[in-house]
């Protein structure tokens, strides 16, 4: 059942979002790199317990590093992450590169999105003192005996402050591009879409991709060693696909069309997303 008539034509014309939510002539504030393909997981709700990530293994140092020396080409100070569908502290390179980050981009925030299972009170020190500034730490479904339960009763005051300690039942799940069954029932076909308008996201390969929930990688803009982020960000293509996605066009792309996602900008009210949903 419609919770609201709205004619995705004159949502196409008329969209009501504020107009400075667009980047276009503006760059992106987070990087999202897959420094690895693997994780020591598979939950219900995300696609490694469907499917096979399509690029597998470690990017490698020579990858890492062109992707930081591009970004401090552009004096990027926004987020850097190392997640797509992988545990990022499973990476052999990973204290590597976290050290790198900071040393070629040191304005840039370092978030650390990891299952916590292998982060130890000594490694959360040693990220720290690597230039980690926040970590996003998520107990999933069937954990027994977590290893960060006994770090979390190590840390000070202080170090908690710099951690968002968090079980999956309050993750806002969504369907992943509609590869598992997740997140809000309703679709989400009149709503628009901000995520490629703020975050990039790396392979392990070095194919940028507009959006963290494109598991099979439909809409590849380019790669890093081919071309450089910031050019591959300004090409038409990854315009077009902003555009299609700030109108709305959800049917346009793959996965867009089977995605549920809702929570599309982060400060987007809840209110204005009910507008343009349907049940
Ligand atoms: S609609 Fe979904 S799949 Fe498409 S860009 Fe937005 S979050 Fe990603």
């Amino acid at each position: 059942m419609l919770e609201r008539m709205v004619s995705p034509k004159k949502n196409y014309e008329t969209n009501p979002f504020p107009v400075e939510y667009s980047t276009d002539g503006k760059t992106f504030y987070a990087v999202e790199i897959e420094i690895n393909s693997r994780c020591n997981r598979t939950c219900s709700y995300c696609p490694n317990s469907v499917g096979e990530r399509i690029e597998q293994g470690e990017m490698a140092p020579e990858i890492y590093q062109r992707i930081m020396q591009q970004l401090q080409d552009i004096q990027f100070k926004g987020r850097i992450s190392y997640e797509f569908f992988n545990e990022p502290m499973l990476c052999s390179h990973f204290f590597e590169y976290v050290e790198m980050t900071k040393q070629y981009i040191p304005d840039c925030t370092i978030e650390l999105y990891t299952n916590g299972t292998l982060l130890t009170y000594d490694k959360f020190q040693k990220l720290v003192s690597f230039g980690i500034d926040h970590f996003v730490v998520t107990k999933h479904e069937g954990i027994d005996q977590y290893c960060f339960d006994h770090t979390w009763k190590k840390l000070s005051d202080q170090e908690k402050s710099l951690v968002k300690y968090q079980t999956h039942e309050e993750l806002k799940k969504s369907n992943r591009g509609g590869v598992v069954k997740a997140g809000p029932e309703r679709s989400t076909v009149l709503l628009p879409c901000y995520i490629p308008e703020q975050i990039v996201t790396i392979t392990v390969a070095g194919n940028v991709l507009p959006c963290f929930e494109d598991f099979y990688q439909n809409n590849m803009m380019g790669n890093v060693g081919e071309d450089t982020l910031i050019n591959i960000w300004n090409s038409e293509k990854y315009k077009k696909f902003r555009y299609e996605l700030r109108k709305a066009l959800r049917h346009m792309n793959t996965p867009c069309k089977t995605c549920n996602r809702v929570e599309v900008l982060p400060d987007l009210p809840e209110s204005m997303m009910k507008e343009f949903t349907v049940k």
